[in-house]
């Protein structure tokens, strides 16, 4: 094997020395890291953070999971690799399509790149809506495994390049909605590096806890106490260990505790008539109780009469709407690839968020919990955490700018001093 630097997307990456385990934890704003270290809970990550490296970046707006794991695992923004929402609308037949098809993503991997020069990579995944993508372009047959915990029971060697997940975890098939989906993600990681030593592993998580619970809740603490309890054994075993986030969360439920929703399809028919306008809300996925679909960001496609200008004008004046792009503006403020955009794309403040119509919403999911989401400009803020400190160039890089999510792995691999 051939221990050769690979280069993409412009970016060079030297070979890893030692497993390198890069974990994505999903909805894993910053503020949890914070509050979590000032109640002194997550001693592990709290010992990274001082002796290794710390920055706050800034993902991919919007800030929802597929654009941001893909920014991350190709060192790119959406403009190169294509994933811009979980959902877009098909130009050409006007339908709503999921942006989980590998055929979807324009780029090559990281991951794929070292797995074709003979490294042995690893990804795992939460929820199997990011499998596909995240192990396009990598051979199951040489050793290398990709599969999600949601379908943890049913790994096969020709799907996942593994089978009997549960029995090497030796955890029960987790729930959908539940912490352990996540904690199933880090125990299968751990098991696999202490068998198989892979060069390259990522992992990433859902942030199911994250939507129910703020920081210093009793839930979030233990969920964060459990993750920092499985980081200090990856390191342990050996990994130069980096963890990151696709994006932040925020309340964004009124003092009565009911969503702050601003009903955009709602509020456009009544000012332009039915069927004037679609809006689209690329948060939207099969899995969505914890969340409603309603998030910070949405794209509006304006049929035919309806003047984008006008629609544009009137979305603005909206209480809670930070702000309203067309197409081309959209594409060029957040390096999003301008054919998987809308008509307009708007974003909310912090506090508020965005949904369709009302009635297209189901809330039940919630069950009396503040609606906690993201997707806008104000949840795009991530960790950045490395076990190991970076060398002279990359302290400098981190210091003169804020560094974007895309550059994680990056800093991942090349920053760490050899
Ligand atoms: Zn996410």
């Amino acid at each position: 094997m051939k221990r050769e630097s690979i280069t993409l997307n412009g970016t060079k990456y030297r070979w890893p020395l030692r497993p390198m385990v890069i974990v994505c934890i999903d909805g894993g704003d910053p503020a949890y890291i914070e509050r979590g270290i000032e109640d002194g809970i997550i001693p592990n990550i709290e010992r990274f953070v001082q002796n290794g490296f710390y920055a706050v970046c800034d993902g991919t707006v919007p800030s929802f999971t597929c654009p941001n794991n893909m920014s991350i695992v190709t060192g790119s923004p959406p403009a190169v690799h294509g994933i811009s929402g979980n959902f877009y609308l098909e130009p050409d037949t006007r339908e709503a399509v999921m942006m989980t098809g590998p055929e979807l993503l324009r780029s090559s991997t990281v991951l794929a790149e070292f797995a074709n020069r003979g490294a042995k990579v690893v990804t795992i995944t939460a929820k199997d809506k990011l499998r596909q993508q995240l192990q396009k372009g990598i051979d199951l047959t040489k050793g290398n495994i990709s599969f999600s915990s949601q379908f943890a029971d049913k790994c096969t060697m020709e799907e996942n390049g593994i089978g009997n997940m549960l029995e090497l975890v030796g955890m029960p098939q987790p729930d959908m909605y539940s912490a352990e989906l996540s904690l199933f993600v880090l125990e299968a990681g751990i098991k696999l590096l202490e068998q198989q030593r892979p060069d390259l592993m990522y992992l990433s998580l859902t942030d199911f806890i994250q939507h129910k619970y703020a920081p210093g809740e009793r839930e979030c603490n233990e969920f964060y106490q459990n993750l920092d309890n499985a980081f200090g054994r990856l390191v342990e075993l050996g990994t130069a260990l980096v963890l990151t986030a696709d994006h932040g969360m925020n309340d964004k439920a009124k003092d009565d505790g009911s969503p702050n929703v601003i009903w955009l399809q709602d509020l456009l028919d009544e000012e332009f008539g039915k069927d004037t306008t679609t809006v689209i809300c690329p948060i939207t996925d099969p899995f969505v109780a914890h969340h409603g679909a309603l998030g910070g960001f949405v794209r509006v496609y304006c049929n035919g009469s309806t003047s984008r200008e006008r629609t544009l004008r009137f979305i603005e004046q909206l209480p809670g709407v930070e702000s309203v792009y067309d197409r081309i503006a959209a594409a060029a403020e957040f390096e999003l690839p301008p054919d998987r955009e809308g008509d307009l794309a708007v974003l909310s403040e912090a506090g508020t968020c965005i949904g369709a119509a009302a009635a297209a919403h189901d809330l039940e999911g919630l069950k009396g919990h503040r609606l906690r989401t993201h997707g806008g400009v104000s949840e795009r803020k991530v960790p950045l955490i490395i076990s190991e400190p970076v060398n002279d160039e990359y302290q400098a890089r981190a210091a003169r700018r804020t560094l974007k999510s895309y550059e994680v792995f990056d800093f991942a691999i090349n920053g760490p001093a050899q």
